[in-house]
């Protein structure tokens, strides 16, 4: 009988000790006795997913924790959000994140504007492909092509493009928007007619009635070139699936040549389709006779950013009783062998409601060989185990004994 392999992935989910916990983090706190459970029965340590000097994203850390190595195949995060919309990018294409964000209106050079909102209130994608067809009808032409993404997040590529840094939109809310534009001409211009276009839109007049912020300015950044990752069975011998809510991720899966599964009701946010993740995980393990599955849950990583001690608690209760539990049980009936690790993609603590680049803890289980010891899972205890992965990339060897 094929061993399988399942990685669940709490995105977000290690922490630091908090006050309101009594000194435990949010991991300690949560109630997991399935967690527990497999950690107790198998392994704990810490690895380290994001090279030194990298940025602590989720696209480099779930990259890594996936076995492709960021400093090898990181090429920007929009290009694998462009995957993931089945945007076929050519080698010379740059893509680039164009937001749809909030601008003051009162200033009458577009310079001296400020940025309010990065995420214009969260528009809808409804809304939003309004928008951004009337952008695509002025701005569009063989070189500069739009695409709807979801929300405030979409896409533009630029045919022999330049990867250019530009300014993240979210890292200069509040501020006038003149030393923050692209130097770039050609993409400044759009980001000015934009605006025109968008500023007196119908849509955003009803939006600024309903008291909600207007979408109305483009803003580019995120620039990067088409990712070229090997295929993750060429990599590993084993047919891969994915199960996550969020573009980024199914983006990878597609740069990886995974299935991607498509779970109704999951949104990435903290009521999402759990059971049906899992459902979905045992389903392509038992009846599609794949080897691998990777269960993304983005929760825990959103109420970290949110600042929410109580509800990232929640989200990491949910993870172990609706997705961890049912994905054991559900291969144990099946009567299937499986190594499983569970583990967080980077810290999101909750005291500065970001990213960082520490070590993370993981459980490793292995149901044919389950041992007895006296651990848990979490950060303070997997930080005392002997286990150290330094290098991320490499825990999927791990993981599948390669
Ligand atoms: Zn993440």
């Amino acid at each position: 009988m094929n061993m399988k392999y399942v990685i669940v992935l709490g995105d977000g989910m290690a922490d630091l000790p908090l006050e309101e916990l009594g000194g435990m983090t949010p991991l300690e706190y949560a109630k997991t006795p399935c967690m527990d459970y497999l950690a107790a029965a198998g392994e704990i340590g810490t690895a380290h997913t994001i090279p030194d000097g990298m940025a602590p994203g989720s696209d480099t850390a779930n990259l890594s924790v996936l076995g492709y190595d960021p400093k090898q195949y990181y090429s920007g995060r929009s290009p694998l959000e462009a995957l993931s919309i089945g945007v076929d990018m050519r080698p010379t294409d740059v893509s680039l994140r164009c937001n749809l964000v909030t601008l003051t209106e009162e200033e009458e050079n577009f310079e001296d504007k400020k940025i309010l909102d990065h995420s214009s209130g969260e528009i809808s994608t409804e809304e939003a492909a309004v928008l951004l067809e009337a952008v695509k009808q002025e701005l569009e032409t063989d070189c500069y092509k739009f695409y709807v993404g979801t929300s405030y997040r979409h896409l533009l590529i630029w045919q022999q493009g330049e990867v250019l840094k530009l300014s993240q939109p979210h890292d200069v809310l509040g501020q006038t928007i003149g030393q923050y534009l692209p130097q770039d001409e050609m993409l400044q211009n759009m980001m000015r007619k934009s605006y025109e276009i968008l500023v007196n839109h119908p849509i955003n007049q009803k939006r600024k009635e309903q008291g909600k912020n207007p979408a109305n300015s483009c803003w580019f950044w995120g620039a990067g070139t088409r990712p070229s990752l090997s295929s993750f069975q060429e990599k590993t011998g084993l047919q891969g699936a994915m199960v996550s809510a969020v573009d980024l991720l199914k983006g990878i899966a597609v740069g990886a040549s995974m299935k991607n599964i498509c779970v109704e009701g999951a949104n990435g946010g903290l009521h999402t389709n759990y059971r049906g993740k899992a459902q979905a995980a045992v389903d392509v393990l038992t009846k599609e006779q794949y080897d691998f599955v990777y269960v993304h849950v983005e929760a825990p990583d959103e109420m970290g950013h949110q600042g929410s001690v109580e509800k990232k608690v929640q989200a990491i209760q949910f993870l172990d009783e609706q997705v961890i539990a049912p994905i054991k049980e559900g291969l144990e009936q099946a009567g299937e062998e499986f190594r499983m690790l569970v583990m967080p993609d980077h810290p999101t603590p909750i005291c500065i409601r970001t990213h960082t680049g520490d070590d993370v803890p993981y459980l490793l289980y292995d149901s044919s060989a389950p041992q007895k010891n006296m651990w848990k899972y979490n950060e303070r205890e997997a930080a005392k185990s002997s286990h150290h992965i330094s290098k991320g990339c490499e825990m999927i060897d791990y993981l599948i004994q390669k």
